[in-house]
């Protein structure tokens, strides 16, 4: 039976290449555009808040939902730390009319689009070289010695993965990179919602 599938946007990159910013212009740009709060495992940061920032969860609780099967997607972003898109989630914002806007890494921006092939769209934002990505977390000031080697490392394997996606921003000016994002949504959300087949 033919069904409409509702809109996702993606917006993924290496830690540090500005994708947190981008999403932030995004979401003040555009009012339809809803944050999907993802669940971790991780210790929340600074003044990051629960429910806000991440649905911050004991690894327990987090390997209980995968084993009920409420993740869209799910990784192990960093050692021991477990990351995930939550269906609830999506289907909250679907359900208030608005487009979720996905901010997570590489790998779970592929398995959201082999899940979900039919109105998403991906922008992947490429740092202008790796170097410049390590002075970026270096200001940022919250990674220690071995956190910022993971990330740098981790960061060059993802960038080979850049074709996978429907669009790629290198950000070596954040405004005309927001500019250029702004561009790709716009496009995105005046586009009617494609039908397709349903798969389940
Ligand atoms: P941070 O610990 O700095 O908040 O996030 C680390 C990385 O995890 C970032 O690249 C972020 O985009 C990614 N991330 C956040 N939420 C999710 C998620 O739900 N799924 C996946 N696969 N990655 C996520």
């Amino acid at each position: 039976m033919a069904s409409t599938y509702h809109k996702i946007l993606i917006i993924t990159a290496p830690s540090g290449a500005g994708k947190t910013s981008i999403t932030h212009y995004l979401m003040n740009a555009f009012p339809q555009l809803a944050f999907s709060v993802s669940a971790a495992t991780r210790q929340p940061r600074g003044s990051e808040v629960n429910g806000k920032d991440y649905y911050f969860l004991s690894p327990d609780e987090f390997k209980q939902k995968i084993k009920d099967k409420e993740f869209a997607e799910w990784e192990m972003v960093y050692e021991g730390k477990y990351y995930g898109t939550l269906k609830s989630e999506l289907e909250r914002i679907w359900a208030n009319g608005q487009v979720p806007v996905l901010d997570i890494d590489v790998k779970g921006a592929i398995h959201v689009q082999q899940q979900y092939p039919i109105n998403t769209l991906s922008i992947f934002i490429e740092p202008p070289s790796v170097d410049e990505l390590k002075n970026r977390l270096l200001g940022r000031g919250t990674e220690t010695d071995e956190s910022l080697a993971a990330r740098v490392n981790k960061a060059a394997y993802e960038i080979s993965f850049k074709e996978h996606f429907d669009e790629v921003i290198v950000n070596d000016d954040l405004t005309q990179a927001c500019n250029s994002a702004r561009q790709l949504v716009n496009d995105f959300l005046a586009r009617p919602e494609a039908e397709g087949q349903a798969t389940d």
